[in-house]
């Protein structure tokens, strides 16, 4: 009873552990015979895909992110992209039941955990072809694809210049903290090994201090590369070209902790609520840090007293615990889980001798701040040999991934 599946519509679905990624490419070069064929319900729900920006109660059209009249396989069209809580996946399906998708067949590429979870009940309520795909798999598709096809305008990275002009005291502790844990040990061998260099080498060029220029990167033949993935958790895969890659690290501590965290702590509500409480927080009033411990440095090992010891160290201590805005709170949540990702990345990066370090999730989203720490971070623990890179697309790629199938 296998009915012919029709070219269109081109859907690629992620469904994360927090977020629902749909990929929806809108063709431009119908033939007047394949409107026809298309028939009325596809053209309605083409017409409400891209004439609204918000669908339900929840979902969201990411319009910066639209490529416009871009060529995928021989078809010419538009991409969009669009994203809405995965906790919303049964309204999801009751809205696409009310607008008429499940009286058409067509076919499905999905991936994620939720491509799992929720495959009987979106099967059992639409008329889909439903293919599920690993979304490693699917993430470096994704990431490969985009690359190609939207060549010079995906990938970035940050030109760090120090601001010379500013000579206003330094507020640079709470980035320096970001530091101490992610460069340590090179501060520290480096600090032994090739005498004469002063710390203060280690210790300037604060983030407060520098200017992040955004510079666009072709991002080709560049391999290998590490590919950082922070979601509600992290992957870490070693990439050594399109095909042929690995998983080599994770961690449980990612974007889903920041924001679970940030509720607890903040009493806030929503992911933009907890990235402007951090941008506006100072992560120094709620660690502790060296010069609590020591008083000052700790020479020996080159560490300044203004890095983190102890990422939520100062707590226990009622009058900090007092002194603690829910700024700083949320500001020192995002700091802990970037030295710890960080870190991670830094020490993957260099066991596998990778250059390049890009990074994408959705926990990238309006997030210039953790963007820039690990840009800082990453060029500063190099001394300048590697390089943080990233896409526009950020939390896409699986659903990107998918979207390829059809053209493959
Ligand atoms: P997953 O596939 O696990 O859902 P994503 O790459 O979509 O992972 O990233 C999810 C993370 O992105 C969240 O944990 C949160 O830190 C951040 N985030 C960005 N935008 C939102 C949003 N609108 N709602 C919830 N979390 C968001």
């Amino acid at each position: 009873s296998h009915l012919k599946i029709p070219d269109f519509p081109w859907f690629g679905i992620d469904i994360g552990g927090t977020l629902v990624k749909l990929v929806y490419f809108e063709p431009l070069d119908l033939t007047k015979e394949e409107e026809v064929k298309e028939g009325d319900v596809l053209r309605t729900i083409r017409n409400y895909l891209i004439g609204n920006t918000a669908y339900g109660d929840t979902g969201e059209r990411d319009v910066d992110l639209e490529i416009k009249s871009i060529q995928i396989g021989d078809r010419l069209g538009n991409l969009h992209f669009i994203r809405f809580p995965t906790n919303q996946m049964e309204n999801f399906i009751d809205l696409c039941v009310k607008r008429k998708f499940h009286e058409l067949c067509f076919q499905v590429y999905a991936t994620g955990g939720g491509a799992f979870k929720f495959e009987s009940i979106v099967t059992e309520n639409l008329n889909l072809n439903w293919s599920k795909c690993d979304e490693l798999d699917m993430l470096i598709q994704g990431v490969e694809f985009l690359n190609q096809i939207n060549k010079e305008n995906e990938c970035y990275y940050f030109k760090i210049e120090p601001k010379k002009t500013d000579k206003s005291p330094s507020n640079s502790v709470s980035f320096d903290s970001f530091l101490s844990s992610s460069c340590s040990d090179s501060l520290s061998s480096s600090v032994c090994s090739s005498s004469g260099s002063s710390n203060s080498e280690y210790t300037t060029c604060p983030l407060q201090k520098s200017n992040f220029i955004k510079q666009n990167h072709t991002f080709m033949n560049t391999y290998p590369y590490i590919l950082v993935n922070i979601g509600s958790g992290v992957s870490v895969l070693l990439v050594k070209s399109e095909k042929d890659y690995k998983r080599v690290s994770g961690t449980s501590i990612g974007g889903g902790t920041f924001l679970g965290l940030c509720c607890l702590l903040t009493g806030c509500k929503t992911y933009e609520e907890a990235i402007d409480l951090a941008t506006r927080g100072d992560s120094t009033k709620v660690d502790k840090l060296v010069r609590d411990i020591y008083g000052g440095d700790y020479s020996k090992f080159g560490l300044p007293g203004d890095i983190v010891a102890s990422s939520f160290g100062n707590m226990n201590i009622d009058e900090k615990r007092d002194e603690a805005t829910r700024e700083d709170l949320a500001r020192a949540t995002l700091q802990t889980i970037l030295n710890n990702v960080g870190l991670i990345a830094r020490d993957c990066a260099r066991n596998y001798n990778c250059e390049r370090v890009m990074f994408v999730g959705s926990f990238l989203r309006l997030n210039g701040l953790s963007k820039h720490l690990l840009a800082y971070a990453t060029d500063y623990w190099s001394k300048g040999c590697m390089k943080a890179l990233f896409l526009e697309h950020e939390g896409y790629f699986g659903a990107v991934g998918c979207l390829k199938n059809f053209i493959n």
